[in-house]
């Protein structure tokens, strides 16, 4: 089964800052954040529009989208302009029930969860005809995580596990958006979707347990030894 293609798009970047407010730039912030995500997404094929401080354009982030064939597209930003708390965005053109507002309901859902520890009060899912989101091939939400002009949010977003915190509930939205259990990583079964019913397994034959690794070294030759060629050694940590 091949990845699912997740494009993180953090907002602006080069010589647009996005939002300045209280000594933060939040082309900064939304860079820190599409790192921190992709750095542990590690069961989806992901794609940054941008890794470092450059300026790309709509039209290019939008294009990294299409050629990739994205399964989800999640545009990051934080907010300024007056107000406080999280909120997130689908396209307004689309037809209700469109896999961009199921995308954004489970986003919306696991970082308002992960947001609750801190206080930030949910704005709610909203919709917008941003650009992309509106010109985007693939489901596609943008989130607005705190306002960097109000002096407690711009306070919590410099706070030591703010953007890791804020990271998790991002992976556990992708998650759940792209139909794994939000909990778990990698070994996470996939639930089957609405749109891929396939329900695949993995059955692993087990031929020995070691708690030194050249008995299982020595199991290992034996079973190639007796034609197993696609014997293999299996490490679990307790
Ligand atoms: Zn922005």
């Amino acid at each position: 089964m091949s990845k699912a293609v997740v494009v993180l798009d953090p907002g602006h970047g080069g010589y647009d800052p996005g939002a300045v407010a209280h000594g933060l730039k939040e082309k900064d912030l939304n860079l820190a954040l599409g790192l921190a995500v992709a750095e542990r997404l590690e069961e989806f094929k992901v794609l940054l529009t941008r890794d470092r401080d450059v300026f790309v354009s709509l039209a290019d982030r939008v294009a990294l989208s299409r050629r990739a064939e994205a399964d989800l597209f999640l545009s990051l930003h934080a907010n300024a302009g007056g107000g406080r708390g999280f909120e997130s965005f689908a396209y307004s053109g689309l037809k209700p029930g469109h896999r961009a507002f199921v995308a954004q309901k489970s986003l919306h859902a696991e970082v308002i969860g992960v947001l609750k520890s801190w206080d930030i009060i949910d704005r709610g899912l909203k919709q917008a005809a941003f650009y992309v989101l509106k010109h985007n091939p693939a489901p596609a939400v943008l989130i607005e995580s705190l306002f960097i002009d109000n002096e407690r949010e711009a306070g919590i977003w410099q706070e030591k596990h703010f953007v890791q915190t804020l990271a998790t509930g991002v992976i556990r939205g992708v998650r759940s958006a792209l139909g794994l259990s939000p909990e778990n990583g990698a070994d996470a079964a996939p639930k089957p979707r609405p749109d891929k019913p396939e329900h695949k397994s993995l059955y692993t034959v087990q031929v020995g347990a070691f708690a030194y690794i050249d008995n299982a070294r020595q199991r290992l030759a034996e079973a190639r030894e007796a034609g197993f060629d696609d014997a293999y050694i299996y490490h679990k940590h307790f």
